[in-house]
């Protein structure tokens, strides 16, 4: 019997935490507010920008767009994110991936001020995740841990196997798990015998972005499965990294795609937004 982990009920009490949060602080003089920093014609990220946009204004944030157009080039990227980390009337910023051909995301997020770093981009904020100091962690990554919580997933003692490495999802998904006392192993494109290292994971995080890469062969009985994978289908549907129908039966749990990782990371952008706010406020 496999439990479907799904992240609607978590993303719908956090997005009503930050509603009050919002309006509390909307009513002292600070209205959160977000950026998201575009710089591509990529349809889907198009349509991620405008989820999170409309997850925002249900809990009363504004977001706006800043769309530089996808011939953007490195230095007005820099630049816009620099006016943006400057604006006070600005509490989060996210810039938005895919980036310009020689536009390199890492870099680039160093222009963000750490302290509206929502997303956790700039490397000084992954380098603090690093160290176990606060900061802002990657909202996906953190919508990992969150779901394995409030699902009650035990981590201290637990094997977790992350598949990818990516700044933004393998890397600090894999030092969240570190933090809670799980043994870590980090696999990528490089990794000798896949099937057999996750076969050994209690907890399974699949941040890949190959449709349905894991399945019943790469998983043990009993394993908790999270799905990070979002890819887009022929028919304008999504699939995740795990082939759902092939390890359903077999693992304990497994996150839906869509209706998993997506929605509890678009309302913990929201959270880290008006926790933003709260730090700012005079
Ligand atoms: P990414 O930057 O492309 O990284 C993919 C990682 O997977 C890399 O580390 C790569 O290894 C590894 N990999 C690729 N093929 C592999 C294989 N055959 N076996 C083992 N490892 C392999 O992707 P990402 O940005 O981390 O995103 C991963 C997935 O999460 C995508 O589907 C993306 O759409 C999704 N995503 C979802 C959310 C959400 O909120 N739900 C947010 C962000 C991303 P190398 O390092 O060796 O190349």
């Amino acid at each position: 019997m496999t439990a479907t982990l799904s992240g609607r009920g978590l993303a719908d009490g956090i997005r009503a935490e930050v509603a009050a949060e919002v309006a509390e602080l909307t009513a002292a003089g600070t209205p959160p507010r977000l950026a998201v920093v575009v710089a591509t014609a990529d349809e889907s990220s198009a349509w991620y920008v405008r989820s999170i946009a409309r997850a925002a204004e249900k809990t009363g944030i504004a977001c706006s767009a800043v769309d530089l157009g996808a011939s953007a080039t490195p230095e007005q990227i820099r630049a816009a994110l620099e006016a943006l980390s400057g604006d006070p009337a600005v509490h989060g910023i996210i810039l938005q991936t895919p980036l310009p051909a020689g536009a390199v995301v890492e870099d680039l997020a160093g222009a963000i001020d750490p302290a509206k770093d929502v997303d956790g981009a700039n490397p000084l904020s992954l380098g603090r995740l690093a160290a176990g100091l606060p900061a802002f962690a990657p909202a996906t990554a953190e919508a990992v841990l969150a779901l394995l919580d409030h699902h009650g997933v035990p981590l201290a003692g637990a094997h977790a196997v992350v598949v990818g490495r990516s700044t933004v999802v393998g890397k600090p998904a894999a030092l969240l798990l570190l933090q809670r006392d799980a043994t870590v192993t980090v696999c990528h494109s490089r990794t000798k015998d896949l099937a057999g290292v996750t076969r050994s994971a209690d907890v399974l995080v699949a941040a890949v972005g190959r449709p349905e890469l894991i399945t019943a062969e790469h998983v043990a009985e009993d394993a908790v499965v999270i799905d990070v994978g979002t890819n887009p289908t022929a028919d304008g549907g999504l699939v995740g990294d795990v082939d759902a129908g092939s390890v359903t039966g077999r693992v304990a749990g497994l996150t839906p795609v869509p209706g998993g990782v997506g929605p509890v990371t678009t309302a913990l952008l929201l959270q880290h937004t008006a926790r933003a706010a709260r730090s700012r406020r005079p």
